[in-house]
């Protein structure tokens, strides 16, 4: 991490809005759907525990992957609001970032942004952070598992061969 990036920038400050807080960003793994356009966001809020920013409330992104590892730090995260490093300055991340800390904070948007806490799989305990996978407890290899086992015999091949394709078509994420 380069010194420079930790420089802030931006600072999305209730206090300078006038907000009065009513809720709490509290540490945990969220995914944040934009109902309208259909995208997502994955954010991942820790206390840095080493190291020279110990103590101190990170924001992170999700950015590959791998839904327990591909993070990027994003910002702190302070009582009064968020404040972004230097090198996100991008501005679809600030919106983005904002966008999230009203959602959580401010209990504003509900009706656009749906946000779902992270869970583990009922099969195998990994990390779920798609929507789909939290609302339904599994992720879509055991769910597929699942739904194979239930097949009578001679239906699972054909069922292999259908979720190879479909996972060929769709380069299926590897996130749960
Ligand atoms: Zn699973």
């Amino acid at each position: 991490m380069v010194l420079d990036d930790l420089i802030p920038t931006d600072v999305l400050q209730d206090a300078l809005d006038g907000k009065g807080r009513i809720g709490r960003l509290f540490n945990g793994i969220y995914t944040m759907t934009d109902t309208v356009t259909g995208e997502r966001w994955t954010f991942k809020v820790t206390t840095a525990k080493r190291g020279g920013l110990a103590g101190r409330r990170i924001i992170a992104m999700l950015t590959g992957p791998r839904n327990t590892d591909d993070y990027q730090g994003v910002g702190f995260v302070n009582d009064d609001g968020i404040v972004l490093w230097r090198r996100c300055q991008d501005s679809g991340i600030k919106l983005i970032v904002a966008a999230f800390w009203d959602r959580m904070v401010h209990d504003e948007n509900a009706d656009r942004f749906h946000v779902d806490e992270a869970s583990t799989c009922i099969c195998c305990n990994r990390l779920l952070t798609v929507p789909e996978s939290i609302q339904t407890g599994i992720g879509p290899i055991c769910a597929d598992r699942l739904m194979e086992s239930r097949l009578p015999e001679e239906q699972r091949a054909k069922f292999r061969k259908m979720r190879r394709l479909r996972a060929q078509l769709m380069q299926l994420e590897e996130v749960e």
